[in-house]
């Protein structure tokens, strides 16, 4: 599947600090597919070195959701950043992603998401569903989706990695039935 062009794009994923180009495209063409909406990748964003946390080595999600905020255009209801470094919020941790309850921004980070983080072989494909799941689960959340105690949903709270492979790359039906209707709201 290519890239639609022919309406104004629903998703723009920005790289914040350097990404691979592959898995962003692979991501755009994943998340039109599954949702049904446009995706495009958009410009590179620098490292977001103003959220960093000194303490904890680890970058404040809130601050990077706030600046992602001025990027948000007409066009788009959703911005997903994706970077390579590790995200926190103050009462966890660390975060596989984070995004505005229904709001316009995301941000995922492929820190954990990498089978070497946990001292596993690399995988490309393995990283890959993984970045998916992550990415519609924010999505997910964008459109004012909580939690779903389905464990094989992608709305299913992962707060370990293993909890994202349990998933499926997709939402249950009772949650893609509101995934739809939540994003015609948003036409
Ligand atoms: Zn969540
Ligand atoms: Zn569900």
């Amino acid at each position: 599947m290519s890239i639609r062009t022919d309406h104004p794009p629903g998703v723009i994923i920005h790289p914040l600090g350097p990404v691979p180009a592959s898995i962003l495209q692979h991501l755009a063409i994943s998340v039109q597919d599954r949702c049904q909406i446009s995706c495009l990748v958009g410009e590179s964003m620098e490292n977001p070195g103003y959220a960093q946390d000194p303490e904890r080595e680890q970058y404040s999600c809130k601050r990077i959701l706030q600046q992602l905020h001025r990027c948000c255009t007409p066009h788009s209801w959703q911005v997903l950043a994706v970077t390579e470094i590790d995200l926190f919020v103050p009462i966890l941790k660390y975060v596989f992603g984070a995004a505005q309850m229904e709001g316009r921004c995301a941000v995922i980070s492929l820190h954990r998401l990498r089978p070497q983080f946990y001292g596993d072989e690399e995988d490309e494909q393995l990283l890959l569903e993984r970045l998916v799941k992550t990415a519609l689960h924010e999505l997910g959340h964008s459109l004012g989706l909580t939690h779903c105690r389905r464990r094989t949903c992608v709305m299913y709270s992962s707060t370990r990695i293993d909890d994202t492979d349990a998933k499926m790359a997709d939402f249950c039906p009772t949650c893609r039935e509101l995934f739809r209707w939540r994003l015609q709201g948003t036409g």
